[in-house]
């Protein structure tokens, strides 16, 4: 439902919080945030309101200067923790907006592959056919290219790569997605909303848009695979 990422200077666990409480407008069921610290991925969720996910951060920080959040209204597998995003595989941490249509399909073949499963969701097929990829040798570049191009359906995601303390990936597809420009920072969210405490210079990505961001630099690629300029506005979105 919601989607923030920022790929940071500063710590961003808190941030990525207050992300998601301006996206409390759009409605959500559970939410969660995950971080790269020391090239380890790790993850905070909670079901219900912002406050259980707070109340599992004071018990239990997470530190990191890059980390993705997302506020989920379910499609698919009931409103409960352990379907509530980031879900992760064996390299990746993922946040996803929508349905991914052929999930079942997917999954079975993932599972016969011996990939195990924690959650009901459609999305957790995202987190296994990536590290699937990035098992095989692919580069994150690839396996982010290759994944997309297995999936139906609607989405907006938000991807941490474990060992890439300083690469996230977005792709947009039915779903919005924004790119935020800061000063040695750069962010994703699902509307220029989430990203208004943060930085009001903002992308829109077209249908089919991918994303790789560092700290200073943003490479956006079509569906091809071909690199895309996009242009850069001011939000007139405020905190
Ligand atoms: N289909 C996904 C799920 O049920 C994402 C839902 C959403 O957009 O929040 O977990």
């Amino acid at each position: 439902c919601g989607i923030i990422g920022i790929v940071g200077r500063a710590p961003v666990s808190g941030r990525l919080v207050d992300a998601l409480r301006r996206l409390e407008y759009r409605g959500y069921d559970s939410a969660g945030i995950a971080t790269l610290c020391n090239s380890r991925l790790d993850r905070r969720r909670a079901s219900g309101k912002l406050r259980n996910l707070e109340a599992v951060l004071e018990k239990s920080p997470l530190e990191g200067l890059i980390g993705i959040g997302h506020t989920r209204w379910a499609t698919h597998g009931a409103p409960t923790q352990a379907n509530a995003h980031p879900h992760l595989g064996a390299h990746v941490a993922v946040v996803h907006n929508g349905i991914i249509e052929n999930f079942k399909e997917l999954r079975d073949a993932l599972i016969n592959a011996g990939h195990r499963f924690a959650s009901d969701t459609d999305t957790e097929v995202i987190a296994h056919l990536l590290s699937d990829r990035i098992a095989q040798g692919l580069s994150p570049h690839d396996a982010v290219k290759d994944t997309l191009d297995q999936l139906e359906g609607a989405f907006a995601l938000a991807i941490l790569i474990n060992g890439e303390d300083r690469v996230m990936f977005g792709a947009r597809r039915g779903s919005p997605l924004v790119v935020g420009y800061g000063e040695g920072e750069s962010y994703l969210g699902s509307d220029a909303i989430a990203l208004a405490g943060l930085t009001n210079r903002i992308c829109y990505l077209e249908e089919g848009d991918w994303v790789q961001l560092s700290n200073d630099t943003v490479q956006i690629f079509d569906m091809t695979g071909a690199a895309v300029e996009r242009p850069v506005t001011l939000s007139a979105a405020t905190g």
